[in-house]
């Protein structure tokens, strides 16, 4: 005799979505909670928010700033949040010399560039792991850098004009991590001769990477470029923070849920 066993569907995992700095999260906390049913658990001095937003169960949180945070941070959304992918957005120094302020960076690779453990390991290795550049999730990349195409589409022009900024392009490449913010002529050159093909600074995106990659776990990051990580950078990030990263996150992220709470 058979017996019918009515099961009810696996509920799906939740998308890991992070930024280090409030701002950079858009609206994104307040759409969850919005949607209602979002609850806010708080763990090694983090407010993970759990719910639902665009469709797409999330847990939604802040890393605050640089690699140990973010790591500590991805490490935590992994094991006690047992979520299916992780999805970073911030803002971030231009490197490249095509990068503009208001441009958007989507990472292909990321790579630590104050990481040297020479003559040792090679420079920038991470030691006894053997890799150097992380890759992101091609799947998950091209899904944000489509939800970045259709932002700009849709919004760069009417961005170009609040903001008085050049209409935003859209690079996808290297992004290089590390625990300083980069604000010097000098520096930004000098990491322009290291690593030739780099194409925005920032100081969590590898880090957030090498976590995943140790745990299997698929990751994306997208950077909107705030500053050139020279010698004006520091008053550019703090214009571009408090009055235009929110929108391009909000833009960029309530795209890309839409699109991944269908696939
Ligand atoms: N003064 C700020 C600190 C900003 S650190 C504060 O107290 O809040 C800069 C943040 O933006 C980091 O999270 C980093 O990832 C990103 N970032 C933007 N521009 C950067 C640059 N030029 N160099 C390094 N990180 C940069």
């Amino acid at each position: 005799m058979s017996v019918l066993v009515e099961t009810k569907p696996a509920a799906r995992r939740p998308l890991g979505v992070l930024a280090a700095l409030p701002e950079e999260l858009g609206d994104l906390i307040a759409a969850m909670r919005e949607n209602g049913g979002m609850r806010t658990v708080t763990h090694g001095r983090r407010d993970y928010h759990v719910g639902s937003v665009h469709g797409v169960p999330c847990v939604v949180t802040l890393a605050r700033i640089g690699k140990v945070a973010a790591a500590a941070t991805v490490s935590a959304l992994i094991h006690a949040f047992d979520v299916e992918a992780i999805v970073f957005a911030g803002v971030a120094g231009g490197v490249g010399r095509a990068v503009r302020i208001g441009d958007i960076v989507v990472s292909d690779a990321l790579l630590q560039h104050d990481l040297d453990a020479s003559p040792l390991f090679p420079r920038y290795e991470v030691p006894l792991l053997g890799v150097s550049r992380f890759n992101a999730d091609p799947s998950l990349a091209a899904r944000l850098a489509d939800a970045c195409e259709r932002f700009v589409a849709e919004e760069g022009a009417m961005l170009a004009a609040r903001f008085g900024t050049q209409l935003p392009r859209v690079h996808r490449g290297l992004v290089i991590s590390g625990d300083r913010f980069v604000a010097s002529a000098a520096e930004v050159e000098a990491l322009r001769d290291a690593l030739p093909d780099a194409l925005a600074v920032e100081m969590e995106g590898a880090a957030i990477a090498q976590v995943c990659y140790e745990y299997g776990v698929p990751c994306a990051v997208v950077r909107t470029i705030s500053d050139t990580a020279d010698a004006h950078a520091a008053a550019s990030f703090e214009t571009f923070l408090s009055e235009i990263a929110g929108t391009y996150s909000a833009g960029i992220l309530s795209r890309f849920l839409r699109d991944y709470a269908v696939t």
